[in-house]
């Protein structure tokens, strides 16, 4: 078991400055032009690329700290450098982390590395669990995986809502029905290997925020794909559903709400980032700007909220830290994950708010890039599971009861 430490080692410190100076010098000054754009900033991720930030080795290496601190690190400079881009950078790791979570190593061998490319030839990966019709209900799913045992392999159909890299991304992990009676326990997920017929992407999505991210339907019409693209693989799954129809779908936890327990404070770091970088921005400019004579910041109105910000900021990345921590060493007792990923963005919207205000008429316009963090932060309470959701798995890991 590692120390829990709220000191960073060196190897960390190195990590945390080297992520910091690609976001100074590479996502600050391209964040404006990216969310207007409101593109896939192909440049700003091949630059990453180049560096070695974007790519299966430095999330394989971040992933394997035993005080799982390296990940939350990294993540709140890249998101405090810009969150669409910091999507655009983190996007294929979703997808990545669907296929560690449940492939076999050789699955894991052969598709991870195969999301992100090279530096000279960077790809993109993309995971689909959510639907029109099922978001936080992700138990509900209508795609359908279908087994064609005369050719060994699966055929899918259905639609996938609000996908980032939808469509644009070369290899798409897909969560689907394979027995929808069992609701969860009756899915599966699977990798569309590139250029897979009957793939393609839908609509994409005009964003609030994280704009320079690509948000899109990805649509599955008979979409034919090898036994060997079911991950885990099929023996294991057969099993699986054994077991499920044994006990049928009653009792069964939602996916949604525990699955992600362990990735929850990584989503939570990015909503850091943008807090801290509002925080930072308003307080400098209440030292600077003078109203009847003095600098704003002498008015208790203006101090006592950036006293307030700074102080749930580090109360968020304390969680963040200990929910990171415990993910590698004992577990969670009391959603401790799920803790993290609602206090932290609940903490951004409300920082980049406050910001806003601090900065006045200036903070309202795009000339400033507070409005724009306003923006990024309130993603984060909605993806990855609402605040709701959050708030919901807590009182069910503290009552031990089935709180609706
Ligand atoms: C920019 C963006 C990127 C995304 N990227 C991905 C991606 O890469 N892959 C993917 O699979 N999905 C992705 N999503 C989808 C996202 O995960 C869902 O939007 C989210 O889970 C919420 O689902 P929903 O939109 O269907 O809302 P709903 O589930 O319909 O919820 C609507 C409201 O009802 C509340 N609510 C629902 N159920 C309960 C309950 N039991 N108790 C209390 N309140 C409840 C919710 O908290 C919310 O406030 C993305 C979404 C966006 C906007």
């Amino acid at each position: 078991m590692a120390e829990f430490s709220l000191s960073l080692n060196e190897d960390q410190t190195q990590i945390q400055k080297w992520v910091h100076g690609f976001a100074e010098d590479v996502m600050r000054p391209a964040a404006h032009e990216w969310d207007e754009r409101e593109e896939f900033p192909y440049p700003i991720v091949e630059q990453a690329a180049e560096i070695g930030l974007y790519g299966w080795e430095f999330l394989m290496n971040a992933m394997q700290d035993q005080t799982g601190l390296t990940l939350p690190v990294a993540v709140e400079e890249l998101f405090w450098g810009d969150a669409g881009l910091g999507m655009a950078i983190m996007g294929t790791s979703l997808a990545a982390a669907g296929i560690a979570g449940v492939g076999t190593p050789e699955q894991v061998m052969e598709w991870v590395p195969q999301c992100f490319g090279s530096a000279g030839d960077v790809k993109l990966g993309a995971f689909c669990v959510s639907e029109p019709d099922a978001g936080s209900d992700v138990s509900s799913l209508r795609t359908r995986a279908v087994y064609d045992q005369a050719t060994d392999e699966w055929v899918l159909n259905g639609t996938k809502a609000w996908i980032t890299n939808g469509g644009i991304a070369d290899v798409h992990v897909v969560v689907a029905a394979v027995d929808p009676e069992l609701r969860g326990r009756g899915q599966a997920s699977f990798v569309i290997p590139p250029g897979t017929k009957g793939l393609s992407q839908g609509q994409k999505y005009l964003k609030h925020g994280i704009r320079a991210s690509h948000t899109a339907e990805v649509v599955l019409d008979d979409v034919r794909i090898p036994g060997s693209c079911l991950l885990g693989g099929k023996e294991r799954l057969d099993a699986k559903l054994a077991r499920a129809r044994e006990v049928g779908s009653s009792g069964e936890k939602q996916p949604a709400m525990s699955t992600f327990e362990a990735t929850r404070p990584t989503v939570g770091a990015q909503a850091l980032g943008i807090a801290r970088a509002a925080y930072e921005y308003s307080l400098e400019y209440a030292k600077e700007r003078k109203a009847f004579g003095r600098p704003i910041i002498m008015n208790q109105a203006i101090a006592f909220k950036l006293a307030n910000m700074i102080t749930e900021i580090d109360a968020s990345r304390l969680l963040i830290w200990r929910a990171a921590w415990l993910a590698r060493n004992g577990g969670f007792k009391n959603a401790e994950g799920s803790m993290s990923k609602w206090k932290a963005p609940e903490t951004a919207v409300r920082v980049t708010e406050e910001a806003i205000q601090i900065l006045g008429g200036y903070g309202y316009t795009r000339e400033y890039p507070v409005e724009r963090w306003h923006r990024d932060a309130k993603i984060h309470t909605i993806f990855e599971g609402t605040s709701e959701i959050q708030q919901l798995v807590i009182s069910r890991a503290i009552s031990g009861l089935r709180i609706e």
